[in-house]
């Protein structure tokens, strides 16, 4: 749904799982998929809080999921909120699971700050502007960037409840410097970026923010993006800023 990704990184025998497929038979796939590509995950982390990235423990019940302590004031002022997402959209789609969606232990990070992964190092930075909360992953040691809901080729700037656009464009100007410093950029929808792919669509999507801004009502979408669900979107946005 949506091209969701989830993100597994290692070094010195141990592995990350950033955020999470949707549906039931690729989360039940999904260690299985990676055990057989040497990847056995000690640990989840979440780019922020909507629901659609919460459902690592679905397929790894037994491992912690970290957030970024806005992620956490977050699901402690709209307690049960992810849940009841993911029922609704499960309900819209026909989805049904094996069993509800229980967080379990969930450990709070700093923002900015850093979590180990064997012998390296994850950098979080701070990503608002799509929601209040919200973080990017950099893994320095291989080029990989995960972006959040940023940085996609399917949908354009969402400005979901709590974020805004001011904070957006802060989260696309600190992305740049990160974008070029690394080689795969995943966002947390749609396929991942080369270097200059992503600094297209980031330059795509601050023109989109300007237009957004002047209030246009039918503003020129970017190419691969200007479907009736982006307009939709957009109307969205428009309503919120
Ligand atoms: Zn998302």
């Amino acid at each position: 749904m949506w091209q969701t990704n989830a993100v597994a990184l290692r070094a010195g025998g141990e592995a990350m799982l950033i955020d999470s497929p949707y549906f039931p038979d690729e989360l039940e796939a999904l260690p299985g998929v990676l055990a057989g590509a040497g990847f056995e995950p000690d640990a989840l982390l979440g780019t922020h809080a909507d629901f659609d990235h919460l459902l690592g423990r679905l397929a790894f019940p037994g491992l912690a999921l970290g957030l970024g302590e806005p992620s956490m004031e977050r699901l402690h002022r709209e307690p049960g909120a992810a849940q009841r997402d993911l029922r609704d959209h499960d309900e819209r789609f026909y989805v049904e699971r094996p069993a509800p969606l229980a967080l379990g232990a969930v450990q709070g990070l700093p923002v900015p700050g850093s979590v180990e992964v064997g012998s390296e190092e994850l950098e979080l930075h701070p990503a608002e502007g799509h929601t209040g909360d919200g973080l990017a992953v950099m893994a320095r040691w291989c080029g990989v960037l995960c972006a959040g809901d940023y940085l996609s080729g399917v949908e354009i700037p969402m400005i979901s409840p709590g974020g805004s656009l001011a904070e957006y464009r802060s989260t696309l100007a600190r992305l740049a410097p990160l974008v070029e410093a690394a080689d795969s950029i995943v966002p947390g929808h749609g396929a991942p970026h080369g270097r200059d792919a992503a600094l297209r669509i980031l330059g795509e999507d601050v023109d989109y923010l300007d237009a957004l801004e002047r209030g246009e009502e039918r503003p020129t979408l970017p190419k691969g993006r200007d479907s009736k669900e982006q307009r939709r979107i957009h109307e969205g946005n428009l309503a919120r800023v």
